[in-house]
């Protein structure tokens, strides 16, 4: 199915933009990790949303995805990782599967923590993001997964499933990729290993590489006042597009995205029926 806008990230920030999208009578598809994953999921108590004093970040999102299920937002978990347009359309990335909307909004909080040495030369010569995708490449071949969310540990049974030799990190601090022309080791922890392919298992993917010609400025992704990106169709709401990182900030910036990228996918069904 094709729909009119498709959210990236099913926080304060996401939920928020695709109720505003179902009040403006538009399809709407929310694509994000599992809630318990959600960094508020861990706050003991939210005391600055305004008229829900005292609630747990739990709780407070339970609720949030509670009144966008109830406006007949559509949800799929698993994590988006690129996103192209075609013909007025974009299509998002899952895993090896794929979504289309006329609009996106951009709403994946931010993706804390640095990069490896070596991430980034071996990307594609051996670094991978993504084992249900990329893992094939490696079967029967040893391979190393960095594990930082509660679904990582699955995507390393799917790898066991296919014959690699799996390393599992948990949650490591500090790694070093090395290798030649392709990866030929990892050391995480001060453990090393000799491994052919490193699955990196992040919760977040920094905004540009997600969209590599998105504008970003010390991190963040810039917006105008509609939350409009510098790509056409693509709007962000909430931390992705800077400070202060709170709940408010993001529930408001996702109402002005999600009505923005509504608007984006009337007037583009309008001039594609004219
Ligand atoms: C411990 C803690 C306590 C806090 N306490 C408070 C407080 O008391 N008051 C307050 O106002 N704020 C508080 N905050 C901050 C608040 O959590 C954030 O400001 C708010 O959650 C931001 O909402 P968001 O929707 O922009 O991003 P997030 O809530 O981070 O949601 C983004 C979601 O998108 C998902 N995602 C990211 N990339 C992808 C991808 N590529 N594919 C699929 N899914 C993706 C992420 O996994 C995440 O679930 C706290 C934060 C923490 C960590």
């Amino acid at each position: 199915m094709s729909y009119d806008v498709l959210v990236i990230g099913g926080g304060p920030a996401g939920l928020s933009a695709a109720v505003n999208v179902r009040a403006r009578g538009r399809s709407v598809l929310v694509v994000s990790n599992p809630l318990e994953e959600n960094p508020l999921w861990r706050a003991e108590k939210v005391d600055n949303h305004l008229g829900m004093p005292a609630l747990s970040g739990a709780e407070l999102l339970k609720r949030f995805r509670r009144h966008a299920e109830e406006s007949g937002v559509d949800f799929r978990e698993g994590k988006v990782l690129n996103a192209m347009r075609m013909e007025d359309i974009w299509y998002v990335s899952i895993g090896s599967d794929m979504e289309n909307a006329r609009a996106v909004v951009l709403a994946g909080g931010v993706a804390r923590g640095k990069k490896y040495l070596g991430e980034e030369e071996f990307l594609g010569r051996g670094v991978s993001y993504c084992a249900t995708c990329d893992g094939m490449l490696y079967r029967n071949r040893p391979v190393a997964v960095l594990g930082f969310t509660d679904t990582a540990k699955k995507e390393a049974d799917f790898l066991s499933g296919i014959g690699c030799g799996v390393t599992y990190f948990h949650r490591p601090k500090n790694c070093v990729i090395r290798g030649g022309s392709t990866v030929e080791e990892v050391t995480c922890d001060g453990e090393t290993v000799q491994v052919e392919g490193v699955f990196l298992l992040r919760p977040t993917m920094a905004p540009a590489e997600l969209f590599p010609e998105l504008a970003v400025e010390s991190g963040y992704v810039t917006v105008d006042r509609r939350m409009a990106t510098n790509l056409p169709g693509v709007f962000a709401a909430g931390d992705c597009t800077g400070g202060p990182l709170q709940v408010s900030k993001a529930v408001g910036e996702g109402l002005i995205a999600g009505q923005s990228a509504a608007a984006f996918a009337a007037e583009q069904e309008r001039k594609q029926s004219r």
